[in-house]
């Protein structure tokens, strides 16, 4: 694998896995050694903020002598440069399909779009889950179909590559001499280990999810909404750790002479209550109930009006990061199994 990576960066710039103090993140790399393929689950970050930024300059504005407008467009420096991120779990391969509806459907993002075009997704399918993993229960994992312009399998001695695409095909090409045709045998190999893997996260017992859209909106009234919005502390952490959040809000800031400055895009959270502020300063979501349901609700119904699917891959994610321990899974089982009557609440 060495060899493969060290040839990527000759044409390209690399990202991927890397152990930091807090845990396995995707980086830029500079020495393909620091690349770590045996990585557990999922890395702290998605590989979202390679395409979609925490925070991006949009554009630079100035007002020049005469009053005339001119306007730097940061989007000139995203097209340069083709970059190439290895080592993308299945349920992040999902949440970059998920992504891709959202900012090139209707309404296309050029910036978004531009660094989608520019990076090849070199995949790798799931060994062993975490703990909190539930890919096979949201269909995301621990293999994916597409998405991918090569798709790696650990086999143990050796990784089995399917490509996905024409550029992937193309980052083969300069690799002929370390790549063997695969064997029958290796095929299999890959299918037993997937096979355990699902077992495993089969393990954990979770309900059926195919119709929890029309269960949330007939629990849409439930007490627990008002029980987990009591322990929530609203900190935003599962939405800026979740890879298919996509909020953001736009923000911005002029210089002094106030005849120049910057335009911002920031990512936002449906927990803050200033996320529905508009500029009367009325809040829609005032109370703490209606933003703990935004996020349940935007992901397992509202998205399948938006884009035709949920938009959760089953990453957990979003249950190991949170400081009060909720458990959107606990959550889920709650409405499906142990959800109270809506009369209980109205009463
Ligand atoms: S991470 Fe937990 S406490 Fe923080 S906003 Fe999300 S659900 Fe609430
Ligand atoms: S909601 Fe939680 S489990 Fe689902 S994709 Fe987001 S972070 Fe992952």
């Amino acid at each position: 694998m060495p060899i493969f990576l060290d040839r990527i960066m000759k044409y390209y710039q690399l990202i991927g896995p890397v152990k930091t103090e807090k845990g396995v993140s995707f980086e830029y790399v500079s020495e393909c050694d620091k690349v770590d393929l045996d990585y557990l689950g999922h890395t702290v970050l998605p590989p979202k903020k390679f395409f979609f930024p925490p925070i991006e300059e949009m554009f630079a504005y100035e007002y020049d002598e005469t009053g005339n407008l001119r306007i730097y467009d940061f989007l000139e420096e995203v097209s340069k440069g083709m970059r190439v991120i290895v080592g993308v779990k299945p349920c992040d391969i999902s949440s970059l399909l998920v992504l891709d509806k959202v900012f090139t459907g209707e309404y296309n993002d050029p910036y978004y779009t531009t660094r989608r075009n520019n990076t090849l997704v070199v995949g790798l399918t799931c060994n062993k889950p975490k703990e909190y993993c539930f890919c096979t229960y949201v269909g995301s994992g621990p293999s994916i179909k597409k998405g991918f312009d090569l798709l790696l399998s650990d086999l143990g001695d050796m990784y089995l590559v399917e490509v996905g695409s024409e550029k992937g095909w193309k980052l083969t090409k300069f690799n002929l001499d370390i790549f063997n045709e695969a064997e029958n045998e290796d095929i299999k190999e890959r299918e037993r280990i997937l096979l355990e893997v699902e077992e495993e996260i089969r393990k954990k017992g979770l309900p059926n999810f195919a119709t929890i859209d029309k269960v949330l909106v007939e629990r849409f009234l439930d007490r627990i909404w008002d029980d987990y919005s009591r322990k929530c502390l609203a900190c935003g952490k599962c939405n800026f750790t979740c890879p298919t959040c996509r909020c953001f809000t736009i923000s911005d800031e002029p210089n002094p002479d106030l005849k120049s400055g910057k335009r911002f895009r920031i990512w936002d959270s449906c927990h803050f209550l200033s996320f529905t502020k508009v500029a009367s300063g009325e809040v829609f979501r005032k109370d703490r109930p209606s933003r703990f349901k935004q996020r349940i609700y935007h992901k397992f119904v509202y998205s399948i009006n938006e884009i035709g699917s949920i938009s959760c891959v089953g990453c957990g994610r979003c249950i190991e990061v949170c400081p009060a321990k909720i458990n959107i899974l606990d959550v889920l089982k709650e409405v499906i199994v142990g959800g109270k009557s809506v009369s209980a609440k109205v009463s």
